[in-house]
């Protein structure tokens, strides 16, 4: 018997007649004879009303109430689907977080799951009845209603896939898969047909909104095959698998771009043991995460300057703490741009090809575009250049990798 999890995103469900066309779906797979689990989102549109209320109410809220009021949008998506399904001869019912129940700890807000209990769950999917499962809540150890993030049901749904030994995990939404960089902005995208987990991971955390980050690093540790596609046609999407599935590699399957970065540099710091602890300390303290690093060669042996970046919303904090401990850093000044992009190139075939970082440096020197801050991982080349440049950067690099379409 297959055994399937589908999970419909907020535009797939945005309104009464898209709750009815989903049905339809999951009726065409239950009539294929599979066990079907279905996780929802909530109506476009509801979380962020959802949000702001518990803001107008209290801006220093709760997190716990905070849980409480912004987990309610899935709840009245998973019965009125499970409505729907009835209404046209499906046995269906839906469950919520705490009725299944979907452990996680009590990091209200951000909570992380420890545990699902799939018994009761498995036996109702034997048997031939629909679950329609609320996405992105859960309950803590407290018994205290818990929420998984903004995008949080796609991690709801690999979760389950994962807990329920399910053959697939389909995410359908409103792209028609995974590109190879954004679409908006170059016209020669391509769909994927294919996609490894590390390099999801990177496209994901990297800004790519298609999955939540979390969703991609379960699915890789549990190996849960997931096929993102449109709620809106049947076209084949983009499937994420492991990297042993993909027989012929492309050195670099995508480009991610991020605007959401603010480079900092420190002109004329020591150059002295301990210097970059001293910087990076109480800034970790704070929770700042620091993306990019360069520190220059020192001319005399004595001073250098540090640049790195953090993403725009700890910016004005990460200048405040700087400046609070300019005396013990030793700083000559501060300087700050937050008019750059980053721009990486991801895949993991660059770990068995050389010459990858360089065909993006030449790629940008043609077009005159000056680079700021350089970073490499395994799989992943990064560089920092003026915001100004997104779109022609974004263009060169594409062709530049034979990503085109034909
Ligand atoms: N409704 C939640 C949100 O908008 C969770 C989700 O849609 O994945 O963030
Ligand atoms: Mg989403």
């Amino acid at each position: 018997m297959t055994r399937v999890v589908q999970k419909f995103g907020g535009t797939s469900v945005a309104d009464i007649d898209r709750i009815k066309a989903v049905a339809q779906r999951v009726k065409a797979e239950v009539d294929q004879g599979s066990e079907v689990a279905v996780v929802v989102s909530a109506m476009s549109g509801t979380t962020n009303q959802l949000v702001d209320w518990a803001v107008q109410a209290a801006p220093l809220h709760d997190a716990r109430e905070y849980d409480t009021i912004v987990a309610a949008g899935e709840q009245v998506t998973a019965g009125l689907l499970a409505l729907c399904l009835q209404t046209i001869g499906v046995d269906a019912r839906s469950w919520l977080g705490w009725q299944i129940p979907l452990r996680t700890d009590d990091a209200h807000g951000k909570a992380r799951i420890t545990e699902i209990e799939t018994d009761t769950l498995s036996e109702r999917l034997s048997s031939g009845q629909v679950a329609v499962v609320a996405g992105f809540q859960g309950i803590a150890s407290d018994n205290r209603i818990t929420t998984l993030g903004r995008g949080g049901s796609d991690t709801s749904a690999v979760a389950l896939a994962a807990a329920l030994n399910a053959d697939r995990c389909d995410i359908f939404t409103d792209v028609d898969g995974v590109y190879t960089t954004d679409p908006r902005i170059v016209g020669k995208a391509r769909k994927l047909d294919r996609i490894t987990y590390e390099e999801m991971l990177e496209m994901a955390s990297l800004g790519a909104k298609v999955l939540q980050t979390r969703s991609v690093e379960l699915a890789m540790n549990h190996k849960v095959r997931v096929q993102v596609r449109s709620s809106f046609s049947d076209a084949e999407g983009t499937l994420v698998v492991d990297e042993g599935e993909i027989v012929e590699q492309e050195v670099v399957s995508g480009i991610a771009y991020s605007k959401d970065e603010a480079k900092i540099t420190l002109v004329r710091v020591a150059d002295q043991p301990g210097v970059a602890a001293a910087i990076f300390g109480p800034l970790s303290d704070a929770s700042v995460n620091v993306d990019m690093i360069v520190q220059n060669v020192s001319e005399d042996g004595k001073a250098t300057d540090m640049t790195f970046t953090v993403v725009k919303e700890d910016f004005e904090r990460a200048m405040a703490i700087l400046e609070s401990n300019k005396e013990s850093l030793g700083y000559e000044r501060l300087v700050s741009d937050s008019n750059v992009v980053k721009i990486s190139v991801i895949g993991v075939g660059m770990r068995s090809h050389a010459g990858v970082a360089q065909r993006m440096f030449m790629a940008l020197a043609d077009k005159g575009i000056n680079i700021q801050v350089i970073s490499t991982s395994e799989i992943k080349v990064s560089v920092l250049v003026s915001e100004d440049y997104t779109e022609l950067a974004l263009r060169a690099l594409h062709t530049a990798y034979g990503l085109d379409a034909a």
